[in-house]
């Protein structure tokens, strides 16, 4: 909210929690224009510390997805009566779906709304209702007083009241530190008193979850995600002080805390029943590798979703009773559920993949508060087995199937039913070299791989974020292969414009739009036969790489999209090699039977295969450079 003028320089202590914050942080420096320099002092919260090790995500990262979840009839509930105070709800109102239609009668029950005299209408039955509401949070809040002249401090929501807001609790408010010293449920009120003390206190308690509805669910590789419904009892049975900056443990407290309940939305992961074996084998703790994980996995949510680590909650089980086996619980942390969990169990391989670079990238020995401490755990962080945790997350990201990420690089359409191979033209060998014409040229097969997805990056309108994770390119000329990675950007971009053609498949659109991230260049001065425009041309066909290789080749591709994601997350670098070389054969192969035959096996729509004939101009395309 301030508007101070000439700031050249600006210094973030830690990282705000957002890219959005960030960048609004950074803005306040430069106006008009101006240059102006930005620091950011990391601290040693995980997500700090992940962006030290991957800085260029500060600047390639879009801004986190806000999320406003309108079925959660603790805020539709809300927004209903001051919509009515507007102006009166109306039955014809299009908005008003069956779920509102329901809220309506519980609101007239809860006596907020009274029906009009045709029951049609609804008005208020409060004055100004939006004053009753609290902007920061959802359902009931307790406010926060000062005890000794009954101002107003702040507010806190009823489901965090005890884990932030016991008796004795440091509770920090604008920087500075408040005791707790009573709770009057009666009057949702808090009194505290200003408390300048070196330790702050950490709530300890109990928490058990029960499975209240199953929404839909995939595999993993050792495990199953699913998401649904939960119910949540915690109960504080006690808070410790640590000192301030070391976190070192002065005194342990017992509390008798009142069981919150709360009913919320949430995922979870079932674990394998061979599982633990597994993990104690490799003589890792079965119970702190579980919850080291959760941590671990809560800490990065803030990547994918715009919120703050405290807006979700997580409890590890080795056993839990519904589930069978053990599981990991991660829940929105009010009730009836924001919607930030729902949106990252549909990000779950990436965040797992984000999570197992965290930990894995971490230097530390046996865990810190950059990996697998969490600063809100209701265990004090024990017990803890960070090597665990990078085991058990190895092996659930070896993603059996996914249902939830749509394949990255795919995004053309695929025939749909098995291919009757009918008018296929017998094939007898692939004749790999040149015509006359092509000899002396340099004729480039390419591919590349991102390091995000499109999903990551706000779609398919944002490819020049995807950022290169390896480009693969063959000389035809001589059928050598070249390898590059980000750090090698340049000298790919700088091959391909030395080229006197580019083959690709959907390079044009995909991977030169990954690459103009990179660079000012025009990629439409390359000369390029891009295979997907060339038999759209031809067919009217739109078809993957896949179907091509299976229709003209008789062979698959090895993987998806998502494999090459999964490889780079996991600097599996050999094998993202592998699985884009072979994208570069299969197009270097597709090309060479079109030189020499003129002709493609199409896998049409109707689950047709048919010839097609593709026509090059190969001295019109290479005189054009
Ligand atoms: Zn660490
Ligand atoms: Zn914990």
């Amino acid at each position: 909210g301030m508007d101070i003028g000439g700031i050249d320089v600006g210094m973030l202590l830690g990282y705000p929690g957002t890219i959005s914050a960030l960048m609004q942080r950074a803005g306040r420096a430069g106006r008009r224009e101006r240059d102006s320099l930005i620091i950011l002092l990391a601290g040693e919260d995980a997500l700090d510390q992940y962006f030290m090790r991957h800085p260029e995500e500060l600047f390639l990262r879009p801004s986190e997805a806000a999320i406003v979840d309108g079925t959660n009839p603790d805020i539709s509930k809300a927004h209903l009566v001051c919509a009515a105070a507007e102006i009166p709800l109306a039955e014809k109102e299009p908005y008003l779906n069956q779920d509102c239609k329901k809220q309506i009668d519980s609101l007239i029950a809860e006596k907020k709304l009274i029906p009009g005299a045709g029951g049609r209408r609804w008005f208020p039955n409060v004055p100004r209702p939006h004053r009753l509401i609290n902007i920061r949070s959802v359902g009931s809040t307790y406010s926060i007083h000062d005890e000794r002249n009954g101002r107003q401090v702040g507010d806190i929501g009823e489901s965090r009241l005890w884990s932030e807001c016991h008796p004795q609790a440091i509770y920090l408010h604008h920087g500075r530190q408040y005791q707790v010293k009573s709770i009057d449920d009666a009057a949702k009120a808090v009194y505290v008193q200003p408390a300048p003390v070196d330790f702050y206190t950490q709530a300890l308690g109990e928490k058990e979850t029960e499975i209240l509805h199953r929404l839909r669910e995939f595999d993993l590789g050792c495990g199953k995600a699913v998401e649904g419904e939960l119910k949540v009892t915690e109960r504080v049975t006690g808070f410790q002080k640590r000192r301030l900056f070391s976190g070192q443990l002065i005194s342990t407290h017992n509390l008798d805390g009142p069981p919150q309940i709360l009913v919320t939305r949430g995922f979870w992961i079932e674990m394998d029943d061979g599982l633990q074996d597994l993990v104690e084998t490799e003589k890792f703790h079965y119970m702190g590798s579980l919850h080291a994980s959760e941590h671990a996995l809560i800490s990065i949510f803030p990547l994918e979703v715009m919120c703050d680590r405290s807006d979700v909650g997580g409890i590890s089980f080795t056993h839990h009773s519904q589930v069978g086996g053990a599981a990991i619980f991660v829940y929105d942390s009010y009730p009836g559920g924001l919607g930030i969990t729902r949106r990252a169990y549909e990000r779950l391989p990436s965040l797992i993949g984000r999570t197992l670079s965290l930990i894995n990238e971490c230097p530390c020995e046996d865990g810190c508060p950059s990996c697998v401490h969490s600063p809100r755990c209701g265990a004090g962080n024990r017990p803890l087995d960070k090597g665990g945790a990078l085991f058990i997350l190895k092996k659930l990201s070896q993603i059996r199937e996914v249902i939830a990420t749509e394949p990255q690089g795919d995004n053309v359409e695929k025939p749909r039913a098995p291919l009757r191979k009918t008018r296929r033209e017998k094939r007898v060998a692939i004749q790999r070299s040149l015509p006359s014409e092509l000899e002396g040229k340099r004729i480039l097969a390419f591919d590349l791989e991102t390091q995000r997805s499109a999903d990551e990056v706000g779609g398919w309108g944002n490819v020049h974020l995807m950022g290169l994770s390896l480009g693969v390119v063959q000389d035809l000329s001589n059928g050598e292969f070249r390898t590059y990675r980000e750090e090698n950007v340049e000298e790919l971009i700088e091959e391909l414009f030395s080229a006197d053609l580019v083959v690709g498949f959907n390079c044009v659109r995909f991977d030169f739009g990954v690459l103009s991230g990179y660079t000012g260049r025009d990629f439409s001065r390359i000369p390029v036969v891009d295979l997907l425009v060339l038999v759209h041309q031809a067919s009217g066909l739109r078809c993957s790489l896949d179907a091509l290789a299976e229709a003209n080749l008789n062979q698959g591709k090895s993987g998806t999209g998502l494999d090459a994601l999964r490889f780079y997350n996991e600097g599996r670098w050999d094998e993202l090699e592998k699985y884009c070389r072979r994208d570069v054969e299969i197009t270097a192969d597709i090309f060479y039977i079109i030189l020499h035959e003129k002709r493609l096996n199409a896998p049409m729509r109707d689950a047709q295969m048919e010839s097609i004939r593709v026509e090059l101009q190969l001295d019109e395309l290479i005189s054009a450079n």
